[in-house]
């Protein structure tokens, strides 16, 4: 049976496909927000530039702006003026003569150059206090340490595009072009079920053969961080009435996760009831572990808001039909998040409006031999530690962290990412580079 599974790659590649789709048909609300608190959110509206940027022919130096050809023929340039960053442009710049300047500060119309202080040395020309000379054999271009008024962006420009993760570069640019405030997409609601018997609250003390639900804040806290707005439903008994409630409660939110109850137990009801939603199933299952019980599929969801659109728009019909992008996670706690993080998150970036591609692996060093320990034939995640170097000539070193299968939260929370070890590899040598995926 395992052997009709889709591999990882096969999977990705399905999930990846959803994605680009929910991307392509499905518009989020809209919110305007405050320019400090858009770190984290996706970009709703092209940026435009308000001005050309730099507004003004901009020095990157400390020094004097000149003519490059007086400059490099070594003559003594009598010192004309002085002008500093934040002042009105002035100049122009009389022929054969410099001008003080600082970084930051206009270039007077006629220099075509900056020289560096450091570059020049006192000289004299009579009638001036102060006149300098490049230090010869040194010479200077038109264009040095200069940026032209313009050069950067003009006036106008689409600067980012809707899609743009927000972070403190694109924060910087908004603010530079005078924008307080940032049109963003509307987070996804992303609802959370924890399904099992013998779940208890976090705040309880377990009975005997129950177990605290570890599985709904830790999937609150990663949708949280992939850009979601989590929204956790009361915790589902491992009945079919149970399941069926809950499944209708979830149908008002974006996309919803269900953890446990999908493997193939007596008590594993998740998958049939789904069915019984009418639930269209992209795979059942993956060749990876942990997480091969992993389900992906669709439900019919409401007609809820975050892609309310004007009345008989293609958006509106688009809406009437929208479909939940529903995920089946292993409820073992590594599986859960393992399986979240190679899978979900493309999608819920896609729902978020979010442009960029996931997952993201990176390449470390191995520190140590590590074995497969399980079948071949599956793409395994081994949680892992990894260690970054101050030097900039030396990759990450990576070493898995020892535990006890995949409900160890012990060695989880000792983890930083997970390597992987691709499905036909029993064994993978000290000092090799491997794939790992950060968490
Ligand atoms: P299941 O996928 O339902 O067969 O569960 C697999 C394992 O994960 C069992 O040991 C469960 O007790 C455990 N588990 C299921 N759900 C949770 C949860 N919400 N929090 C912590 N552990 C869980
Ligand atoms: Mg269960």
């Amino acid at each position: 049976m395992s052997s009709d599974l889709p591999s990882y790659e096969r999977a990705a590649a399905i999930v990846a496909d959803c994605a680009r789709e929910l991307a392509q048909h499905r518009r989020p609300r809209i919110d305007r927000i405050d320019l400090a608190d858009a770190a984290g959110r996706i970009l709703a509206a092209t940026l435009l530039a308000d001005d050309d940027q730099p507004p003004f022919p901009r020095s990157t130096r400390d020094g004097y702006a000149c003519r490059a050809a007086e400059a490099s023929a070594h003559i003594a340039l009598p010192v004309a003026g002085s002008t500093h960053a934040g002042q009105a442009p002035a100049g122009p710049l009389p022929a054969g003569a410099a001008w003080e300047i600082m970084t930051g500060a206009t270039v007077p119309f006629g220099a075509d150059c900056v020289v560096m202080l450091e570059h020049v040395e006192e000289s004299h020309v009579e009638n001036f206090a102060n006149a300098i000379r490049l230090i010869p054999p040194r010479t200077i271009e038109a264009g040095d340490n200069v940026v032209a008024k313009g050069a950067q962006t003009r006036r106008g420009d689409e600067l980012l595009a809707p899609g743009v993760a927000i972070g403190p570069a694109q924060i910087a640019l908004a603010a530079s072009c005078g924008y307080s405030s940032l049109e963003v997409f509307a987070r996804p609601r992303v609802a959370i079920l924890a399904t099992g018997d013998e779940l208890v609250p976090v705040d309880s003390t377990p009975g005997p053969g129950k177990i605290r639900n570890s599985n709904a804040p830790m999937l609150a806290a990663l949708v949280a961080n992939s850009g979601g707005e989590p929204i956790v439903l009361p915790t589902a008994a491992d009945t079919a009435a149970a399941l069926d409630a809950a499944l209708e409660r979830a149908r008002q939110a974006d996309m919803l996760l269900i953890s446990g109850g999908v493997s193939a137990g007596k008590y594993d009801l998740v998958e049939p009831a789904l069915a019984r939603r009418g639930a269209q199933f992209h795979f059942t299952g993956v060749k990876i572990q942990p997480g091969k019980p992993l389900v992906f599929g669709e439900l019919k969801g409401t007609g809820f808001s975050p892609y309310k659109e004007p009345a008989g728009t293609e958006g509106a019909l688009a809406h009437e039909q929208r479909t939940i992008p529903v995920f089946g996670l292993p409820g073992n706690p590594i599986s859960s998040a393992a399986t979240f993080l190679l899978f979900a998150v493309p999608i819920l970036a896609a729902l978020a409006g979010s442009r960029e591609t996931h997952p993201r692996f990176v390449l470390a060093h191995l520190s140590r031999d590590t074995d497969r320990k399980g079948k071949s034939g599956l793409t395994r995640f081994l949680p892992a530690r990894c260690t970054f170097h101050p030097s900039v000539n030396e990759l990450p070193q990576v070493a898995t962290v020892p535990w006890h299968g995949s409900g160890d939260l012990t060695a989880f929370a000792q983890s930083n990412c997970v390597i992987v070890i691709p499905e036909d590899v029993a064994r993978l040598e000290a000092g090799s580079i491997v794939r790992i995926l950060l968490h």
